[in-house]
């Protein structure tokens, strides 16, 4: 671990003891005090916290070692849920999981659209009493509810879009106050990136150790960061804008009024007007607008893996969306290796509802540019994949936030 156990909260510690658990499959107090820095004493109490509130079981005994056999701990299979839940323009995620992860029930709902925040999280409460209504659950087994966030969203013309400011919105209505007292269950509010890496370490079998990025893409890029054991959240928890990292210094205008960021270069938007630029948009019916951007995305990167079996008379239009995927791509791996470089990460995931389509072409160029300039090609590769939480990576690590 990087920081010592006993400088951190109480919530902190446990969180931090459950991640030990998890990644370790199943451990002993002994085990547990040895890889925390905390006493024997201080897991003890940690333990037994964690094994009152049905969060740990412990799961018969260890081999003999030193004569003393150790009880062994593992997390909760049953009787332990939280709810996750995703708000995002394209669509509102809702899953109920278990302390493992596993999605026991899910459901979709339409996006934010052109609601204000206070509407939003009216739909949201009422989707997450629908979740739990479908399901036998005591209101005690029921941890609480996580949400994700979008963090930085173009704001568009002032007074235009509902979605503008939409970040700073969230903060002044207070979502986690609002939806706790609509629902009389504890919310815990977290961008949509860094939700993405929790959720990765809590069910991809990320190990504790490890130092990785998740790369989320749904209206622009996220870069959820969790650095030997930490989640990354930088001085004003606003870390992982990877959307506005700048690429080219004379690049496109970004609305942010920075030139050549990531997201004006190889953003949805970007990429949608590119096809748009040929015959190919005319072909698809892009109209490049706001409100259908994530699902012209979706069409574009549908065409360029084909998965919509363009016809032979229509390879023109897929080699355009192709191209324009892959220059996406490109500049993608491009951030990625600076990133990697920069802080010496072992593992990268893609995450999230922008690379359901296209997620391999995006994975194979960001292996390839990695692998090829890695600083860290001496010292072991580096593990580029997609995430298997597909379209609730979001959701669920928002949802493990609730266990901690
Ligand atoms: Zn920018």
């Amino acid at each position: 671990m990087t920081r010592p156990l006993r400088t951190r909260s109480a919530a902190e510690t446990e969180g931090a003891v459950l991640d030990l658990v998890r990644s370790g499959g199943v451990i002993s107090r002994v085990e547990l005090a040895e890889q925390s820095g905390l006493t024997g004493a201080s897991i003890s109490r940690v333990v037994k916290r964690l094994l009152d509130r049905g969060l740990l079981v412990e799961t018969g005994q260890g081999d003999r070692t030193g004569g003393k056999r150790r009880t062994l701990l593992e997390l909760s299979t049953g009787g332990r849920y939280a709810v996750g839940v995703s708000v995002d323009h394209a669509r509102l995620t809702y899953v109920l999981v278990n302390l493992r992860g596993e999605v026991v029930a899910n459901v979709e709902a339409p996006g934010i659209g052109q609601d204000p925040p206070v509407t939003v999280v009216r739909r949201a409460a009422q989707g997450v009493r629908e979740l739990l209504d479908g399901q036998e659950l005591c209101v005690r087994e029921v941890a609480g509810v996580g949400v994700a966030v979008p963090g930085r969203l173009d704001p568009g013309p002032p007074g235009s879009d509902g979605s503008s400011r939409l970040a700073t919105e969230w903060e002044r209505l207070g979502l986690e106050a609002v939806l706790g007292e609509a629902l009389g269950l504890p919310v815990r509010v977290e961008h949509d990136h860094v939700s993405a890496a929790l959720g990765e370490f809590w069910v991809g079998k990320v190990p504790a150790s490890a130092s990785f990025a998740c790369v989320y893409l749904s209206e622009g890029f996220g870069l959820g960061l969790r650095l030997r054991g930490d989640v990354h959240r930088g001085a004003s928890r606003t870390a992982g804008d990877v959307g506005h990292m700048v690429l080219d210094a004379g690049g496109a205008p970004c609305w942010c009024g920075s030139q050549g960021c990531l997201e004006a270069l190889a953003g949805p938007a970007a990429v949608v007007a590119r096809v748009m630029a040929s015959t190919a948009g005319g072909e698809l019916g892009l109209t490049g607008s706001r409100a259908a951007q994530h699902r012209e995305f979706a069409t574009v990167c549908r065409a360029a893996a084909d998965h919509d079996g363009v016809a032979a008379g229509r390879d023109a239009t897929r080699e355009a969306c192709r191209e324009a995927v892959e220059a996406s791509a490109r500049y993608v791996g491009t951030a990625l290796l600076s990133i990697v470089n920069v802080l010496d990460l072992d593992r990268i995931v893609l995450a999230g509802p922008g690379f359901a389509e296209a997620g391999p072409l995006y994975a194979d160029s960001v292996r390839a540019e990695v692998e090829r300039r890695s600083s860290r090609r001496e010292t072991g590769p580096v593990t580029v994949e997609l995430s298997g939480l597909g379209l609730y990576s979001a959701a669920v690590g928002a949802a493990t936030t609730a266990f901690a």
